[in-house]
């Protein structure tokens, strides 16, 4: 996308259920695990200037971009259990039921919807990294419920979480938490 903002936005929603709980008390009804249906919606600009291709009138393939993206969302978000790092919870499953591990998405602090917005368009951007690297995420939506919903702006907010690859968000693999 060019300076003076001319050019095309691609933009891609997905569905999926989660539930999470909030342990600092800011919010006395998150306490209790509980569940939202959300969707996730993703803004892609083109970086390189390179404008349509010649033969087929798109930027990108939309599976090609979009492909690797909606399958971490449908097969490691979808149903996943979101919990602080801090949660005891954590402890509880790989005591008890080690099987589920995988199922848990782990933020850094509560798992708000402002942080798995940011841990959402990080690892979206090291997918885009690794395959599509032409291409950025402007803004990344998380609507929570029909009301409420929180957009996150990677190129303005940079670090909100944190850098290296110990951490999930920025491994272009499956994994939501690093176990
Ligand atoms: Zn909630």
């Amino acid at each position: 996308m060019s300076q003076d903002g001319f050019g095309f936005v691609l933009r891609f929603n997905r569905r999926y259920s989660m539930a999470h709980r909030l342990i600092s008390g800011e919010a006395p009804n998150c306490r209790i695990p509980h569940g939202h249906d959300e969707v996730v919606e993703v803004e892609l600009v083109e970086t390189g200037n390179r404008g349509l291709d010649d033969r087929t009138n798109m930027l990108v393939e939309f599976s090609r971009i979009k492909g690797r993206w909606f399958q971490w969302i449908d097969k490691s978000v979808d149903h996943s259990f979101h919990l602080g790092s801090g949660d005891p919870l954590i402890d509880y499953f790989q005591s008890n039921e080690p099987d589920l591990a995988t199922k848990l998405l782990v933020t850094p602090g509560d798992p708000t919807t402002e942080i798995r917005a940011a841990c959402f368009a990080t690892k979206l951007h090291s997918f885009l990294q690794e395959e599509n690297p032409d291409f950025a995420c402007r803004k990344l939506t998380i609507q929570e419920t029909p009301t409420n919903s929180v957009s996150f702006y990677p190129a303005e907010l940079a670090s909100v979480v944190p850098s290296g690859d110990q951490h999930w968000w920025n491994r272009p693999d499956t994994t939501i938490n690093d176990f």
